[in-house]
C-alpha cells in the first residue's frame, strides 16, 4: 500500500497491538491504515524457516496464559492447530545434567521467592524484586537466571509490585507453524504502509502530521505502537513534547533475550520436547529446548545482561556459547552434531531495540501513564501498555483493542 495524504486513524506500528487495533477498526466508518517500519507486519513475532525441517519464532513462541489468551481463539478461526502439551521447562529434564531431586530443591526455593514477592506486594512495595530473595539461598543465582528469561533482566532492575501485576494461569500452548506466522496470518486483511519509519508526530495543530521516510501523512487519531525504547531515546519524536510518556517509557525499558537454533545430527536418539539445563548456580547461562515439536533441532534461550553480551560479542556468539555449554553437559561427542542454523539479536534490531518490557523499581505505575490517551487524539496500544499481561503477543493484541474502542468512544462523543 502507498502512503495516503490523509487518513482517519493512523497506526504506528504493525506489530500485534497495531493488528489488533487495525482488526478493531475494521468494520468502522473509519479510513484506517498501519504504517509499518520493517517490510514485514509481525514485529516482535516472527516465524523463519530455519531449515527445510525446522521452523523457528525468533520472537514470541508460546502462547502464555493460554485460558486467557485471545490468539488461541484466533488460531481456531485461522486454522492453526493449537498444541497444548506442557512446555519442557518445568516437568522434562533431559538426562540428568539436573537433577530430579535438585529440581524439585530448585522448584521450592522459586515458589518460596515468588511467595515472598507476592506478600510484598500486598504491602505495596515497589522496590526491587532481588529484595525477596532469600538471603545466601545457593539456588539465587538461578532463580535470577529465571528472571532474566521472563523479565529480560535481573531481579535488581524490576519492580515487586509490577512483577507480580503479571497474570500468569500457568498454561503455556503453542502452534506448530509458528506464533509469528499465527499473528502474520491474523494480520493480513490489515491495510499496511509497508518501509514507513515514523519519526515525527506533530500534534500542534487541528490535524496531527506525520513525518515518515515516505513523505508526510496526515491524520485525526494516531495509535502509537511502537515499543518503549523507541519512545524512550525519542526515535519517535512528539511536537509538542510529551514528556510524561518519554518519563513512562523509560521507566518500563525492554530487557534483552535472545534465541538460537542449531541442527541436530541423529536427533532420533534425542527425547522429544525435552530440557536441558545444567544446576550451575550461574546467572549467565542458557536454557536448551531439544527437538522442539520433534523437529531435528536444539533451541536456545537467553536473557539479561548475559544476552546482551552475547549480542555485542558479534554474529554466531550465541551459537558457540551454546554449543560450548551443550558439550559441557552432555559430553564433547555432541559438538560434531550441532550446527548453527539462525539465531536472533533483538537489542539490535533498530526497531525492536530489546525483547520485552518490565517496570524499573518504582515505576509500576507507568504503564497506565504510558496507555493513557492524549486530547483525545493520540493512544497507546503495545505489549508494555497492558496492565496484567505485559511483555506478551496476547497483551499487546487486546491493548490494541482497547486503543481502537477509545478511538471509537471519543467518535460516540463527538
Ligand atoms: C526472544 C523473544 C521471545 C518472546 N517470547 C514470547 C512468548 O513466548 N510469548 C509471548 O506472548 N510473547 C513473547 N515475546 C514478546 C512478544 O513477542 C511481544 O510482547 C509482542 O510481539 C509485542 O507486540 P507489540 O505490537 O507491542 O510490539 P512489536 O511487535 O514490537 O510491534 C511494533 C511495531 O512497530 C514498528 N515500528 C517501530 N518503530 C517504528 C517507527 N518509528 N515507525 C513505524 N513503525 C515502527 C516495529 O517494526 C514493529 O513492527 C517474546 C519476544 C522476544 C523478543
Amino acid at each position: 500500500m502507498r502512503l495516503p495524504f490523509f487518513i482517519d486513524v493512523a497506526i504506528i506500528g504493525a506489530g500485534a497491538a497495531g493488528l489488533g487495533a487495525a482488526r478493531a477498526l475494521a468494520d468502522s466508518p473509519l479510513s484506517v491504515a498501519i504504517l509499518e517500519a520493517r517490510d514485514r507486519i509481525g514485529g516482535r513475532a516472527w516465524t523463519i524457516q530455519a531449515a527445510p525441517d525446522v521452523t523457528f519464532d525468533l520472537g514470541c513462541g508460546w502462547l502464555h496464559s493460554a485460558d486467557k489468551n485471545s490468539f488461541v481463539a484466533i488460531a481456531g478461526q485461522l486454522g492453526f492447530a493449537v498444541n497444548k502439551e506442557l512446555p519442557p521447562w518445568r516437568e522434562r529434564a533431559y538426562g540428568d545434567t539436573f537433577p530430579q531431586s535438585e529440581r524439585d530443591d530448585f522448584a521450592r526455593a522459586l515458589d518460596g521467592f515468588y511467595e515472598r514477592a507476592r506478600e510484598a506486594a500486598q504491602q505495596r512495595d515497589e522496590g526491587p524484586a532481588a529484595r525477596c530473595l532469600d538471603p545466601g539461598n545457593r539456588w539465587n543465582p538461578m532463580i535470577d537466571a529465571i528472571s532474566t528469561y521472563i523479565n529480560g533482566c535481573e531481579l535488581d532492575s524490576v519492580s515487586i509490585l509490577d512483577m507480580d501485576a503479571y497474570e500468569d494461569t500457568d498454561l503455556n500452548w503453542r502452534v506448530r507453524r509458528g506464533y509469528g506466522a499465527l499473528i502474520a496470518a491474523y494480520g493480513e486483511p490489515c491495510a499496511v504502509v509497508k518501509n514507513c519509519n515514523v519519526t515525527q508526530i506533530d500534534h500542534s495543530d487541528k490535524r496531527i502530521r506525520l513525518n515518515t521516510s515516505q513523505g508526510t501523512l496526515e491524520a485525526d487519531k494516531v495509535i502509537v505502537t511502537v515499543p518503549t525504547n523507541l519512545i524512550a531515546d525519542e526515535a519517535i519524536r512528539f511536537s509538542p513534547p510529551l514528556p510524561s510518556k518519554v518519563d513512562a517509557a523509560r521507566g518500563l525499558p525492554l530487557g534483552v533475550n535472545d534465541k538460537v537454533m542449531l541442527a541436530l545430527e541423529g536427533a532420533e536418539a534425542f527425547p522429544p520436547e525435552g530440557n536441558l539445563r545444567g544446576a550451575t548456580m550461574r546467572t549467565a547461562m542458557g536454557t536448551y529446548h531439544l527437538r522442539p515439536f520433534g523437529q531435528p533441532c536444539v533451541e536456545g534461550f537467553f536473557g539479561g545482561r548475559f544476552a546482551r553480551e552475547l549480542e555485542q560479542a558479534g554474529d554466531g556468539a550465541l551459537a558457540a556459547q551454546s554449543i560450548d555449554e551443550i558439550a559441557g553437559l552432555l559430553g564433547n561427542d555432541i559438538r560434531r552434531k550441532l550446527h548453527p542454523l539462525a539465531e536472533s539479536r533483538w537489542a539490535r534490531d533498530p526497531f525492536a531495540r530489546g525483547a520485552y518490557s518490565h517496570a524499573l523499581p518504582g515505576h509500576a505505575g507507568d504503564r497506565a501513564i504510558l496507555a493513557a490517551p492524549v486530547d483525545g487524539r493520540i493512544f497507546f496500544a503495545g505489549e508494555a501498555t497492558s496492565p496484567n499481561f505485559f511483555s506478551t503477543a496476547h497483551g499487546a493484541r487486546d491493548s490494541g483493542e482497547r486503543a481502537a474502542r477509545e478511538v471509537l468512544q471519543t467518535l460516540a462523543k463527538a
